[in-house]
């Protein structure tokens, strides 16, 4: 330090021209508010707020965000350094900061996570990529001498107006690339530098695509257009689009996307599961006659650097995208759709948890616009928004639309149930006799069956006969689930797989492994046993593991080259298969085991959405549910279509336990490889826990699957009555702990997964 030890005057005095400015940076520092640094501007460059700027931070350059152009003065600015380069970007909006800043105050993940999330895209925010391409020269100036044919036939070639590289030139025309290299030294052909990108296909919407191929809207089906439509264009709103499966909601939300595309506003539609939506995207693609872009991680890093490029400079996209799409840079968005919002893997659990639902309200709340979320089974929170139990909050802060029946003659299906207690299959079966004779019929009408059950691979458990030994995972708390088809053993926690042995690794007796209990695998193998001429099919995510796979079975089991479709909760969602008018749900119990909070919610929907595939044309659909407690609020529900007053019970039970929505709920999560470790870092933050009247601390316990990857961990779980401020408690108590670099701690607001 110097004598100076005062922070120099920033602005006026000292450093007259100079511009400081405050640079949000990517590093996992929690604080309220971003994490940022000073950074002087180079003269001559001119910084705004929203910009992208590549800044020294140690010994390494990395890209940030400039959120305040004015500095924060915490170091002196003589020893500040310089921002390096600016992005060739627009600079993000206010709005969008705003987003960023707000889903990091409340996921209380630190804004540099969040805004990591926003520049993951592979290198969106640098220059393209440029590559040299070859054009017609000075053609005219080549000798006589010089001509040969093959460079006649590149000079014909681009004289029909092509321009390309020398290595795919020389392919067109059927020369060599050093000949092209002649030529171009020689100045008969040009060389240009153009970006690589310039070649990508990527479809702008068509001007008339808004009258493409229309359907004539029911009445009720105009009202909800119409009635959602006012909103458009009016500042926030936030609708709850709920109707039975097949009343067309779809139908109904693409008028809305018409009526902005019309306008050159740019759209988001969140889908829970982008792998399975090919029957979507080419319904969309009928539609509006062009194919929606797609955004998830699977997309080539080229196609979504042009999205995300798009976006920011606001040109009419029409993005629909996993839930990491609502980072996007839009800088000119119209609407936001989210289909199924009751689903739960809009929530992520990993690195920044957050729901994407909910975060899709707040962006259009931030941005002013009205949101739209879809469902056949809301969740209880948008239920309640809606203002739909007397309980609810008023006034209401969603709008409720409502459509109550499918399209055309295809009605809901019977709902029945099989009580395993009177009708117990034998031993090693799975399948009992009404649901068989159910089968036999539906087959013998020339029609599909469809077997729901969520448990992938062959068993979920293998037992030594011989010494008792469970096989089980390594790393986690966990069995290990036999795969027939890929002959392995597996944890379908950590993902690890062992080759299928039948060999006792505790023991060594050999032939002593039995399974138990039924996944889909071995569901096929009844199956095929009780119906050998059966053409049967597995969707499971083994089996369409793939989006172009996953596409292939469905449009086969679509076009009836199936009898019999034993699917795991991938076959229950969306699809549309006309032939199916048989669901049996082999463990309708499945779901209500574990005593989550959402147990029952879930299994509703769950079972609504398998139950919702039978009977989607002219025939009338049946589903049978196979349960020990057929008397189950759930199960009454379910078959007596009595889905409100379901949701009116559940709303009682959540609000007399105080649970969401009715009260807030958060975890904290510790793990560390070190078991004495992790408790011993619980203990402390147990002992330094603040104390308020209605805020409820439980735990540490250990969480109920207690390793997971060779980690150990512990969960706090803090309930507080609605009107608190959760996350203030949390940062009061939490922030000021010193965590150990080996104890890894994670904040759930809102919890879905108690695991
Ligand atoms: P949801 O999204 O509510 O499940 P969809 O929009 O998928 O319903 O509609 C179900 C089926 O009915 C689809 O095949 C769709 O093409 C068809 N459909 C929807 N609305 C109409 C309509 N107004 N006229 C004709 N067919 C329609
Ligand atoms: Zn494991």
């Amino acid at each position: 330090m110097s004598a100076s030890k005062t922070p120099h005057p920033i602005g006026q005095h000292a450093l007259p021209a100079q511009q400081i400015v405050q640079v949000a940076v990517p590093l996992p520092i929690r604080q309220k508010g971003p994490f940022a640094y000073d950074y002087i501007v180079p003269k001559g460059l001119r910084v705004t707020v929203g910009m992208i700027v590549e800044i020294p931070l140690g010994k390494r350059q990395i890209w940030g965000i400039v959120i305040a152009d004015t500095p924060s003065g915490d170091v002196a600015a003589d020893k500040l350094k310089e921002i390096i380069s600016l992005a060739d970007l627009p600079a993000l909006s206010r709005s969008h900061l705003s987003f960023l800043s707000q889903v990091s105050d409340w996921t209380m993940a630190p804004f540099g996570m969040v805004m990591r999330m926003m520049l993951s895209t592979p290198k969106a925010h640098l220059p393209p990529p440029t590559c040299v391409i070859n054009a017609l020269g000075d053609a005219d100036k080549m000798p006589s001498g010089k001509r040969t044919p093959k460079r006649e036939r590149v000079l014909d070639f681009l004289a029909e107006g092509h321009a390309m590289s020398a290595a795919d030139l020389a392919k067109e025309t059927g020369t060599s690339q050093a000949v092209i290299k002649a030529m171009a030294e020689q100045g008969f052909l040009k060389k240009l530098t153009i970006t690589k990108e310039a070649n990508l296909a990527y479809q702008m919407p068509k001007q008339e695509a808004e009258s493409y191929n229309l359907v004539e809207l029911t009445p009720s089906q105009k009202d909800v257009s119409q009635g959602i439509s006012a909103f458009l264009n009016k500042g926030f709103s936030a609708h709850l689009l709920d109707g039975v499966t097949g009343s067309g909601k779809t139908e109904v939300y693409f008028e809305l996307v018409a009526k902005m595309m019309a306008e050159k506003k740019q759209l988001l539609i969140l889908l829970p599961e982008i792998a399975l939506t090919a029957a979507w995207q080419t319904r969309f693609e009928a539609r509006f006659g062009q194919k929606p872009l797609i955004w998830h991680s699977s997309v080539s890093s080229a196609k979504r650097r042009k999205l995300w490029r798009a976006c920011l400079a606001g040109e009419p996209v029409i993005v629909v995208g996993a839930r990491s799409a609502l980072f996007l840079p839009f800088s000119n968005l119209g609407l936001i759709i989210v289909d199924e919002e009751h689903e739960p893997s809009f929530k992520q659990e990993d690195m920044v948890i957050y729901h994407a639902r909910d975060m899709a309200v707040m962006r259009a709340h931030i941005e002013s616009l009205p949101i739209v979320m879809a469902t056949a089974t809301p969740s209880l929170e948008s239920w309640v928004n809606a203002g739909q139990t007397p309980l609810s909050v008023k006034p209401a802060r969603y709008h409720h639309w409502q459509l109550l029946h499918r399209v055309g003659e295809s009605t809901l299906p019977d709902i029945q149930m099989i009580d395993l207690k009177k009708d117990r299959p034998s031993a090693g079966r799975w399948l009992s006799d009404p649901l068989l004779q159910a089968m036999s019929e539906c087959l013998g009408a020339d029609q599909q069956v469809l077997l729901f059950l969520n448990r992938r691979g062959y068993a979920p458990l293998s037992i030594c006969e011989a010494c008792g030994h469970k096989a089980k995972c390594n790393a986690c708390d966990s069995w290990l689930v036999t795969h027939r088809l890929s002959a392995s053993r597996q944890c379908h926690h950590c993902g690890y797989r062992q080759p299928l042995r039948n060999q006792c690794d505790s023991c060594g007796e050999k032939d002593q492994m039995r399974a138990y209990g039924p996944g889909v695998e071995r569901l096929a193998e009844e199956v095929a046993l009780l119906f050998p001429e059966a053409r049967v099919a597995i969707l499971s995510s083994d089996t369409a593991a793939n989006p172009e796979v996953a596409a292939e079975l469905i449009r086969a089991i679509s076009d009836k080259e199936i009898d019999i479709v034993i699917g795991t909760q991938m076959a229950a969602k969306g699809h549309h298969f006309p032939h199916l008018t048989l669901v049996g749900v082999v463990d309708a119990d499945f779901g209500l085991q574990g005593g989550d909070l959402r147990a029952a919610e879930r299994t509703y929907q769950m079972l609504s959405q398998a139950s919702g595939r039978a009977g989607r044309a002219a025939e009338k659909g049946v589903a049978y549910l196979q349960s020990y407690e057929p008397d189950n609020a759930v199960f009454h529900a379910l078959s007596s279509g009595n889905r409100d007053a379901f949701l009116g019970l559940e709303t009682q039970m959540r609000q007399a336990a105080s649970m969401p929505p009715f009260g807030r709920l958060a975890a904290v999560i510790l793990s560390g490889v070190d078991e004495g470790q992790v408790e011993a870092q619980a203990k402390l933050l147990a002992s330094q826990r603040p104390q308020y009247k209605d805020v409820l601390i439980f735990g540490p316990t250990p969480a109920p699957i207690a390793r997971i990857r060779g980690r150990y961990r512990m969960r706090f779980l803090i309930r507080a009555p609605r009107g608190v401020n959760l996350q203030e408690i949390l940062s009061e108590w939490l922030d000021k702990q010193r965590i150990p670099s080996q104890i890894f701690m994670q904040i759930d607001i809102d919890p879905y997964s108690f695991m």
